[in-house]
């Protein structure tokens, strides 16, 4: 008889696989991580360009403090990995009318744009709606974002505690209603009703809580030196570091039961990996569909059910250009944003769509190459409404829009440079190209997501599809509930298991 050490198994290199897998191994667990793809980061991914790789996945990067502290609680420093720029111009944002406006890491700066772009009342209105924006974020941050499995009752007495934050949360409004009353200018509304699409909402059906996200954007954004993918890098390196074995090019195909609790993984090549506990962290519906065998369906059920976030149409590329001068991130607004939404929520892809732009080369101190690298993102619903009927129907409701604002791409991306939902899909299965996991819409989206311990013993989740959601800084959150449940888990169960462990790692 002899104590075995606890094998965990990681389904997935996401972000949330890879905090979990930092956190496992750093606790001295026995953790294999496996992905289907042959690099770390899941959608923090490069694509080939002929300016060198180019980000094709999340680009803005906030709560630093998340990154921060993952990487002190495993004895080591971000600093020593990585890179982070901290960006003065948290954005620039263009409209058709010729508007433009940027926002800063500096509040005053932004402010005082606010005044200079409309007026004294839009300045007050930007105020009041960022110190709203900072209580909803203070609020929800504790009694939600980390907390292992939030309840609407812990919230409800955070809120009792303070009385005026009910006002603050504007419970039964959407984010678009709460913006109506917020700013009279049309095009602010705009601008903040978008961050409804960092989380693959529409504004007019998400919770007016959202707004939070802005406070969140307001509190710092950061370049990483090279790429957002080196984080992810740093982060697979770390968990290496620790003992991690990580495993690319392997598919999960099954998590094996035995006795009502996961105890293995099976990959396409035949290997079998025995464990005490597994994470997926792929997107839960992939399980609740029996992606991974019928007998896990059951860990994530409401994943099967739940309406899907949005997915999008992504050009990575590089070119030379032409047009106004453009900051690191970039939003170009379509007229109205009505034209935009109704048709993504109604399934279709937009005829006049927002388009984000993020010019990596730019926002550095120093001026950007002749050959620039940028990534185009146009919002689409999931599919299977946002597939584009081919690259041509994308390529018209991006490029002749850009041209519109006096922005020209020379030469314009090869079709290859385009990632459509189908890729997304194919990128993370199960997805349904969605990128955001479930639908952040409606009033209790934030307390229906799957939470890190599942209704299967031994069987735990992580990423962007389950608590506290979206977004690098949340789904690397949620690498840490589910580490911390396991570790809970396991350590109260190794009593029963002070005895060789079956199984082992086996191929066909
Ligand atoms: C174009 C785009 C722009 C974005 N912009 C931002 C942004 O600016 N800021 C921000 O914070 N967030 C942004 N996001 C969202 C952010 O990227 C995600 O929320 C986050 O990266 C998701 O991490 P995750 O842990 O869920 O893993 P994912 O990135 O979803 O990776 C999951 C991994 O698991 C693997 N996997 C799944 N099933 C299996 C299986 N059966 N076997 C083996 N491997 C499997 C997948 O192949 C994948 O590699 C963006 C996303 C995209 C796509």
């Amino acid at each position: 008889m002899t104590l075995q050490p606890d094998k965990v198994v990681v389904v997935g290199a996401g972000v949330g696989g890879l905090a979990a897998a930092m956190r496992l191994a750093h606790a001295g667990l026995e953790v294999t991580l496996a992905d289907m793809h042959a690099a770390p980061g899941g959608k923090m991914r490069t694509l080939p360009s002929t300016a060198g790789p180019v980000d094709a996945g999340p680009t803005v990067l906030t709560m630093r403090s998340v990154f921060d502290a993952l990487f002190e609680d495993v004895g080591r420093s971000l600093n020593q990995y990585v890179t982070l720029i901290r960006q003065e111009t948290l954005a620039r944002h263009f409209w058709p009318d010729g508007a433009q406006l940027d926002l800063h890491a500096d509040p005053e700066a932004s402010a005082a744009a606010m005044r200079g772009f409309a007026g004294p009342r839009a300045e007050a209105e930007f105020r009041a709606f960022s110190d709203r924006a900072a209580r909803l974020f203070n609020a929800f941050e504790a009694p939600v974002m980390q907390a292992p499995a939030p309840t609407l009752g812990a919230l409800s007495r955070h809120v009792m505690a303070q009385p005026s934050l009910a006002l603050s949360m504007a419970p039964f409004a959407s984010l678009a209603q709460l913006l109506r009353r917020q700013f009279s200018d049309p095009r602010l509304r705009q601008l903040f009703g978008r961050y409804a699409t960092y989380v693959g909402g529409s504004p007019d059906l998400s919770p007016a809580i959202l707004a939070l996200i802005w406070h969140a954007e307001a509190s710092g954004v950061w370049r990483v030196k090279g790429g957002m993918h080196r984080l992810a890098r740093a982060m697979a390196d770390v968990a290496s570091e620790h003992g991690a074995t990580l495993l690319f090019g392997q598919r999960a195909t099954r998590i094996e039961m035995q006795d009502g609790r996961a105890a293995g993984v099976h990959l396409a090549d035949g290997t079998r990996l025995a464990c005490n506990a597994v994470v997926f962290a792929g997107d839960p519906r992939a399980l609740a569909t029996g992606q991974l065998g019928a007998s896990a369906a059951g860990a994530a059920p409401i994943a099967g059910k739940a309406g899907r976030s949005l997915s999008a149409n992504v050009w990575s590329f590089a070119a030379r250009i032409e047009g106004p001068e453009l900051a690191h991130h970039n939003v170009f607004f379509g007229a109205d944003p009505r034209s935009e939404f109704s048709p993504l929520e109604a399934g279709a892809l937009p005829e006049d769509p927002t388009l984000y732009i993020c010019a990596e080369d730019r926002g550095t101190g120093s001026k950007p190459p002749e050959l620039e690298r940028f990534e185009i993102i146009m919002n689409a619903p999931p599919l299977p409404g946002g597939q584009p009927k081919d690259a041509f129907s994308c390529r018209t409701r991006t490029f002749p829009i850009l041209r519109s604002f006096g922005l020209c791409f020379d030469p314009e991306p090869p079709d290859s440079a385009l990632t459509t939902p189908a890729g997304f899909e194919a990128l993370c299965p199960g997805s349904q190209g969605s990128l955001y996991g479930q639908s952040p819409h409606g009033l209790m989206a934030a307390f229906q997501r799957p939470v890190a311990r599942t209704k299967i013993p031994g069987l735990y989740l992580a990423g962007g599809g389950a608590h506290p959601g979206a977004g690098v800084p949340m789904a690397t959150l949620s690498g840490r509930h589910a580490a911390e449940a396991i570790r809970t888990d396991l350590a109260s169960t190794s009593t029963c298991r002070r005895t060789a462990m079956r199984g082992g790692m086996s191929t066909a």
